[in-house]
């Protein structure tokens, strides 16, 4: 299978389909879950995971801009809610109604801007409020006194949700995400003091979920990194993970030459490897990118016949070179695991010094992802 194919992606969409009914079943029935495709799915394909959650019932879709959640409706999905989380653009508004897409809203000054294109097309919108509980980022200031004018002057937008991030959600001990939760709590109740009462609050991605911060799950929760199997990993004391997801993507590359060197001789770019042996090394066809990290030059791991051996000299553009000295019978056109059970995106993203979420997205679009159902 894929004999002519450098480097592809097998993802599992039974494995999200069953993180996803995890997930749902941890949070319970009054907590809605609202599927991040965000980004391809982190890597696994925003069309074809968007799809499979949807006929696992998912009730929301998130996405980072309105172009991801024009494509989600092109592709075909009409009747799921799709909320565009991050796109604060004004050129941008329009398309979202025209897509029937629910936007996240930063500023309370686009709140008129909605509200001049709902009278335009003689209806209502629906939005998320962001507020800004303590991260810093997007978000309106939590100012509920504020909020509530500004929603009041706009008679043709219905706030639907009112949504946070939390910044901190993995951190134990910390005090940040108590702060948030009691922050984007308080707004919540003084909104709904001035009449303004959002069917849909949520401020947990996975973090929240996995580690259990109740508080933080309210109305829905929204989750990317547990539905693909990995739990954002926690610094200090966390309490065990209340999920039970696994990971829903192998990457393979092939071999694309084997060769033996004497020992003494320079592998690759810069010559950062010497051999200090006879060695037979292969080269296999992935490079930076596809989405193998430069910073795994002569430190990376890959899988080549069951066994993790590792990468030798710098990572190319298009390809890398492995040590199969120590390992019998390797040859051109064999699959080699560049991303896999043994060695996860967790594993990878330590010694790349960096977060499964970025291994993820770094699988590149030019690697075909194979969907093995
Ligand atoms: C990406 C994102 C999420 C999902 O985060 P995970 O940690 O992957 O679950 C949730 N909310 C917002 C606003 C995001 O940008």
């Amino acid at each position: 299978m894929n004999d002519q194919l450098r480097s592809w992606a097998e993802v599992s969409l039974d494995r999200i389909a069953a993180n996803f009914r995890n997930i749902r079943a941890v949070v319970g029935p009054r907590t809605a879950v609202a599927c991040v495709v965000k980004s391809e799915a982190y890597g696994h394909g925003m069309v074809a995971v968007a799809k499979r959650l949807v006929a696992e019932g998912a009730p929301w879709l998130t996405v980072t801009s309105t172009q991801e959640g024009m494509e989600l409706r092109q592709a075909g999905i009409q009747d799921t809610h799709v909320l565009v989380m991050a796109d604060a653009l004004r050129a941008n508004f329009a398309s979202m109604l025209d897509y029937r897409l629910t936007p996240a809203v930063h500023d309370l000054a686009d709140l008129a801007v909605f509200n001049e294109l709902a009278l335009a097309r003689g209806g209502r919108v629906r939005v998320h409020l962001k507020v800004d509980s303590g991260m810093g980022r997007l978000g309106v200031a939590a100012d509920a006194r504020a909020i509530a004018e500004a929603v009041r002057a706009c008679p043709n937008v219905e706030i639907e949700g009112l949504m946070s991030h939390l910044a901190s959600s993995s951190d134990f001990p910390g005090t940040q995400t108590g702060q948030q939760v009691q922050t984007f709590t308080r707004v919540a109740r003084e909104l709904a003091g001035a009449g303004i009462r959002p069917s849909l609050r949520h401020i947990s991605a996975s973090g929240g979920v996995v580690y259990g911060l109740r508080d933080a799950w309210l109305d829905m929760v929204r989750v990317g990194l547990s539905l693909y199997g990995y739990v954002p990993s926690a610094s200090g004391p966390a309490p065990a993970s209340l999920i039970d997801v696994k990971p829903a993507l192998v990457w393979k590359t092939r071999v694309l030459s084997v060769k033996e060197l004497p020992a003494g001789v320079p592998v690759g770019y810069g010559a950062r490897h010497i051999t200090e042996r006879p060695a037979r090394i292969a080269v296999v066809g992935a490079g930076y990118a596809d989405g193998v990290f430069r910073q795994l030059s002569c430190r990376g791991l890959v899988c080549a016949a069951g066994v993790w051996v590792p990468m030798l000299g710098a990572v190319s553009m298009d390809m890398c070179t492995i040590d199969v000295t120590d390992i019998a019978g390797v040859k051109q056109g064999d699959e080699v695991e560049l991303l896999g059970e043994g060695f996860n995106a967790d594993n990878i993203a330590a010694l790349a010094g960096t977060i499964s979420y970025e291994m993820l997205c770094a699988v590149s679009p030019r690697v075909p992802r194979v969907y093995l159902g």
